[in-house]
């Protein structure tokens, strides 16, 4: 592959707290070579030249965003969970009809159109919480793992990379109910066949990796935890859970087990620097203190966490305990990281009417190097020579953004005004549009073959 330069309007570098004018990026091999900011009005350094053969980002060039939450088929149900109003039962029960009618065929079609629409919005990498492996009756496929190579194969086309969190399933309620009816694909039988499929999945593409998920406290019993846990362990794998997303699940671990979801899971050997709480909504201050103790990240999905009337996660007290955050689209009820990021910020105000809990860096890091390490990439999300070359431009003379100063992106700009992205090197969008797939038709269509 042979090198670009890039010349960036303005480029939001690492430990700066605002974008810098004229920054010159060179790529090659899918890499950032030399980072060269041009002071205003001087000549380039000695050394850089042709600035002519640059190819100009007008706008805001910020590093790749990182989804670190997606549950692909859920864009299925975008708008269609709120007729009659629509209730958690009303969202669940779509949920459960669309998970049925999904095959390795129409869920890579899905998939590859709803990832290209998140290259649309500025994201790079995907980190899918992956549930839906076997047929519809529990019965796996002749290649047990032919939904998980299905996601991979369309985060390809899309051109974004992934890291596929196989997700554990294995009962329907805190006390063990056995899967029944749609749930019925989602379970291996135990935590040891889990692993003993997941170690099968090995896919070669340099675009993916795989990491491991437990679902919930309510889907893994808890003396199977360790096992997923362990896996994650002996793999050096990225490792996920749905923590604490609504009180209901508090309330019936506490009655089952004594304690507190996270407790729980500290117990079972689930927590470490490799784990990934998702939501986190509803934690008490010991919970917050455990996670922090084991070095665990936590996960926002604040549009989600809104749409299902889940509460609002106690971000600011998370990072000063010293969680690293990362950001999801999760339902995907928008898939857009700066509404996700700017909720941050916005929600903590609703909940103290006070203003000012986060800086805009501490924003942009949740939605780019905090999401890429939550998915096992720590050498993305930063604008430096050696990290991975993705670059996401945001236009600032676009309706929403005309006026904005750079440094105001992540509470003026949204998905649409997305540019330009660049990831691993490679161009995947150019002026609004993606390179390889024609988004808007490709998800009418396999959304309305998943929903007829
Ligand atoms: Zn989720």
């Amino acid at each position: 592959m042979t090198g670009t330069r890039w010349l960036a309007e303005y480029a939001w570098l690492p430990d700066h707290t605002e974008p810098t004018a004229d920054v010159l990026i060179d790529t090659a091999d899918g890499r950032i070579t030399a980072v060269t900011p041009l002071a205003a009005g001087s000549d380039p350094p000695a050394g850089v030249e042709v600035l002519g053969e640059a190819v100009r980002l007008p706008g805001l060039t910020l590093p790749g965003l990182a989804n670190a939450h997606s549950h692909a088929f859920h864009r299925a149900l975008r708008g269609r969970t709120h007729g009659g109003r629509g209730d958690f039962w009303t969202w669940r029960d779509r949920m459960y009809a669309v998970a049925q009618r999904l095959d390795p065929d129409s869920y890579l079609a899905l998939a590859r159109a709803v990832y290209a629409e998140m290259a649309l919005a500025g994201i790079t990498c995907v980190g899918e919480f992956h549930y839906l492996h076997h047929n519809p009756d529990g019965t796996p496929y002749a290649d047990p793992n032919a939904m998980g190579a299905a996601l991979v194969e369309a985060a390809a086309h899309a051109g974004i990379r992934i890291t596929l969190l196989d997700t554990c399933y294995l009962t329907a309620t805190v006390d063990g109910q056995p899967l029944a009816g749609p749930q019925r694909r989602f379970g291996d039988g135990d935590a040891l066949r889990w692993a003993e499929r997941v170690d099968a999945f090995r896919p070669a593409d340099e675009h993916a990796r795989v990491g491991a998920a437990i679902h919930s406290v309510r889907a893994v019993p808890a003396g199977q935890l360790a096992a997923v846990a362990g896996w994650a362990d002996r793999r050096d794998a990225p490792l996920h859970v749905h923590l604490s997303e609504q009180p209901a699940e508090n309330d019936a671990c506490r009655a089952l087990h004594g304690r507190t979801p996270a407790r729980l899971l500290a117990d079972h050997g689930v927590l470490g620097p490799a784990t990934t709480a998702v939501h986190a909504t509803h934690l008490t201050g010991a919970d917050l203190a455990l996670l922090a103790d084991a070095g665990s990240g936590v996960c926002l999905c604040p549009t989600t966490e809104r749409d299902l009337a889940d509460g609002i996660g106690p971000a600011r007290r998370m990072a000063d305990v010293g969680l690293p955050l990362s950001l999801g689209s999760d339902s995907h009820a928008v898939i857009d990281l700066f509404e996700e990021a700017r909720a941050m910020e916005l929600d903590e105000r609703l909940r103290t009417r006070r203003r000012g809990h986060f800086s805009p860096v501490e924003l942009r890091d949740a939605a780019t190097t905090g999401g890429h390490a939550a998915l096992g990439w720590r050498d993305a999300g930063r604008i430096a020579v050696g990290a991975r070359a993705d670059l996401v431009t945001v236009r600032l003379d676009g309706p929403r953004t005309a006026g904005v100063p750079a440094v105001g992106v992540w509470f003026a700009a949204g998905a649409a005004d997305v540019t330009h992205v660049v990831v691993d090197g490679r161009t995947v969008v150019r002026d609004g549009r993606h390179l390889s797939v024609d988004v808007p038709a490709e998800l009418a269509s396999a959304i309305a073959e998943v929903t007829s």
